[in-house]
């Protein structure tokens, strides 16, 4: 069997847990989800760490959606770098702003220099239209280079919590995955509901470009959740991701892996992930 991934995890540099403080003051989101010193801020060394401890072999570590470029760059730095010591281990995809005049030529400097892509993507906490212009350039992006990006999707109903709300909605993202079909794009927390209409004809017809991950969900579903998300997409169109350092990489796959079925296994946990972030579907 391929080796497992985790495809959904998040990075901060050491400098950015330091001044967490400052950044909380300077950025609503991120005061919103890290102001609780609870909410762990983990580094590169933490991630390799946790996912050795569960026998997984790499991860796709994302990027938070800061508001301003500056703390964008420093954060897609440590990414680059994170990777670039660690190849073939960690895929990094670091977040953008496209309320930001600059965000494109970021965009393509990121790419240039080994970003798979782009997330967790939160529009509506940055301010920017998810079916606007800037964002339909971003999946043509994404598509003619082959990279993917990764999408904060909520439940519209049910409990909050830190972070809930800010992302792409799922009907915007059945709308843009339609507009857009070439760009591959995860839909993260079981797609908010969005694999429901799978089961419409012509939605399914329509979004085959969409993957969804399985990040945070044993803390918004109940078990079987994953077992239905695959009954309905196909075991191909989903992802193993813990969400680290929120979740523990080892309890979550442990999860995953007791409710799939055993034959979806290896793409869910690591197949899949391997061909969308990794360009490969072997070990
Ligand atoms: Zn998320």
């Amino acid at each position: 069997m391929a080796g497992f991934i985790d495809a959904h995890t998040h990075l901060f540099p050491p400098e950015q847990a330091r001044r967490r403080a400052d950044l909380a003051a300077a950025d609503p989101t991120f005061a919103e989800m890290y102001t609780d010193l609870r909410a762990k801020l983990a580094d590169a060394p933490a991630l390799r760490a946790a996912i050795e401890r569960a026998g997984i072999d790499r991860a796709v570590a994302a990027g938070f959606a800061f508001r301003e470029a500056r703390h964008l760059a420093e954060q897609a730095e440590y990414l680059l770098a994170a990777a670039s010591e660690a190849p073939d281990t960690i895929a990094p995809l670091p977040c953008l702003n496209l309320a930001l005049p600059g965000w494109e030529a970021e965009a393509r400097r990121w790419l240039s220099r080994g970003a798979r892509g782009f997330g967790e993507l939160r529009p509506h906490n940055q301010g920017w239209d998810p079916l606007g212009p800037d964002a339909q350039r971003l999946a043509h992006l994404a598509a003619e280079s082959g990279t993917v990006l990764l999408w904060h999707v909520s439940e519209p109903l049910g409990h909050t919590y830190p972070g809930k709300r800010g992302g792409i909605s799922p009907a915007e993202l059945g709308q843009l995955a339609t507009l857009v079909p070439e760009a591959r794009m995860v839909a993260a927390h079981l797609g908010g509901g969005l694999s429901f209409y799978l089961q419409m004809p012509e939605v399914r017809q329509a979004i085959g470009n969409i993957y969804f991950d399985t990040a945070a969900v044993s803390l918004l579903y109940d078990e079987g959740s994953i077992a239905r998300l695959v009954a309905l997409a196909g075991p191909e169109r989903v992802l193993f991701g813990s969400d680290f350092p929120l979740l523990a990489p080892r309890r979550q796959l442990e999860r995953v892996i007791a409710e799939l079925p055993p034959d979806a296994v290896g793409a869910v946990c690591g197949g899949n992930a391997a061909s969308l972030y990794f360009g490969t579907s072997k070990p």
